[in-house]
């Protein structure tokens, strides 16, 4: 049995790529990824021909698992996603776990992992961190989660599409006001950005400028479970109980 190694790729800029990645991507004889378009820019980039590609999606993992490892029985294979590590928010863990019940060895090139990229600038506390990935996409369910995420205490992590980057905001806002947020944007491109504030001050940011709700998102929250003091109310009680003593 030959190897298969998991190899992280670049999360847009084409230069985070490692010696050693593009070391086994030159040497395999067939690269399985996701969309083979994708990743024959890359192997172009870096002038990398002649390779045998075999696609894979979640719909069809488990059958593009039986043939790879057929290849693997005298060819090593390099598994990669459509951006930063396989098998992390993308398809390829079927692929793997098959390989290991094959006692095939499996090598990890490590690389870009978005949340990791992301985390690592956000000045949030880092010291214990929850990756979440994406939230389900009904909304009670997706409230539900977040509650559970924000009673946890510590940093979390979520990957949000531009879609729905406004209204994962509204929904914490309304659960965690003073909740800490970075939402990192269009992480290692031309248009990079960190929006960092209570979720309000984002959500008007990205309200008053629509155009930045553009391109690749991961949203980080650190929760805080302050209250908000309403000294308006509080100098109401005050009066009422005067009032009433
Ligand atoms: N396997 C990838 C990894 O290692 O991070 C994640 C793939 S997942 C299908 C794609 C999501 O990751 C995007 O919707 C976004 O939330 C996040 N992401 C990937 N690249 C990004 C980037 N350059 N900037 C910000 N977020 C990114």
């Amino acid at each position: 049995m030959k190897k298969l190694y998991v190899i992280a790729t670049p999360i847009g800029n084409l230069k985070d790529i490692t010696l050693r990645a593009l070391e086994v991507l030159n040497s395999v004889d067939v690269i399985a990824a996701e969309d083979t378009r994708h990743v024959q820019k890359l192997l172009k980039h870096y002038g990398i021909f002649g390779k045998k590609l075999v696609s894979y999606h979640n719909y069809n993992e488990e059958e593009r698992a039986e043939k790879l490892i057929e290849i693997l029985k005298d060819k090593d294979v390099a598994l990669v996603s459509d951006a930063g590590t396989p098998c992390i928010s993308d398809p390829g863990y079927r692929i793997v776990k098959k390989a290991r019940e094959k006692g095939i060895e499996v090598i990890p090139i490590p690389g870009p992992f978005a949340a990791a990229v992301a985390l690592s600038a956000s000045g949030l506390p880092s010291d214990k961190f929850l990756f979440v990935g994406f939230l389900p996409n009904k909304e009670s369910e997706r409230e539900e989660d977040l509650k559970y995420y924000i009673d946890l205490g510590f940093t979390f992590i979520l990957y949000e599409s531009p879609k729905r980057v406004l209204k994962t905001l509204k929904t914490l806002e309304k659960l965690n006001p003073m909740a800490d947020v970075v939402v990192a944007k269009e992480l290692t491109k031309i248009h990079e950005s960190f929006f960092i504030g209570k979720p309000e001050d984002i959500i008007n940011l990205l309200e008053e400028n629509p155009d930045k709700l553009k391109g690749e998102f991961v949203i980080l929250v650190h929760p805080n479970q302050e209250k908000v003091i309403d000294i308006d109310s509080i100098l109401t009680e005050a009066k009422q109980l005067k009032n009433q003593g």
